[in-house]
């Protein structure tokens, strides 16, 4: 990891303090799709469990990371997933909201989006590749 993975690595942390736990339904799963992530938190995550060792209620699209009790890496799933039912646009279908109670405020919201989008833009930068002739000079 490179000092900008860990400067984007200090982000991401600093923020999942802020996010409040949502209480969920016990064994749901229903908003674990596919799950974006900076390469920080997809290194945190490390391999994926065997597929075989998986739900076999799983569908296609399921994440990779979903097990048979649930989530196989719940301490360090990415941003989306802790995001779910806490910001307006990612409501809970089952209205499931944090432990105590209120979303978080608009102003938290929107610092907290701002802030991860900075995190995922430096991410891309970090790691994007520049294919030799796409370039107009
Ligand atoms: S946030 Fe809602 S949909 Fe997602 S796991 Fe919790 S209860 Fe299920
Ligand atoms: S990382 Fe965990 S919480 Fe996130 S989508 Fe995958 S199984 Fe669900």
């Amino acid at each position: 990891m490179s000092a900008v993975d860990e400067k984007i690595g200090a982000m991401v942390l600093e923020l999942r303090e802020q996010i409040p736990q949502v209480e969920c339904i016990e064994g749901c799963h229903d908003c674990c799709g596919p799950a974006p992530c900076t390469h920080w938190e997809r290194e945190r995550m490390g391999a994926p469990p065997d597929p075989a060792q998986g739900r076999d209620d799983a569908q296609p699209g399921s994440c990779r990371w979903l097990g048979p009790s649930g989530c196989t890496v719940y301490e360090e799933r990415p941003m989306v997933c802790r995001l779910y039912g806490v910001v307006e646009g990612l409501a809970c279908p089952h209205q499931c909201r944090p432990t105590k109670g209120a979303r978080l405020a608009q102003g938290a919201q929107a610092r907290i989006i701002t802030r991860y989008s900075l995190a995922v833009f430096m991410d891309q930068l970090e790691h994007m590749t520049c294919v030799p002739g796409e370039v107009q000079r």
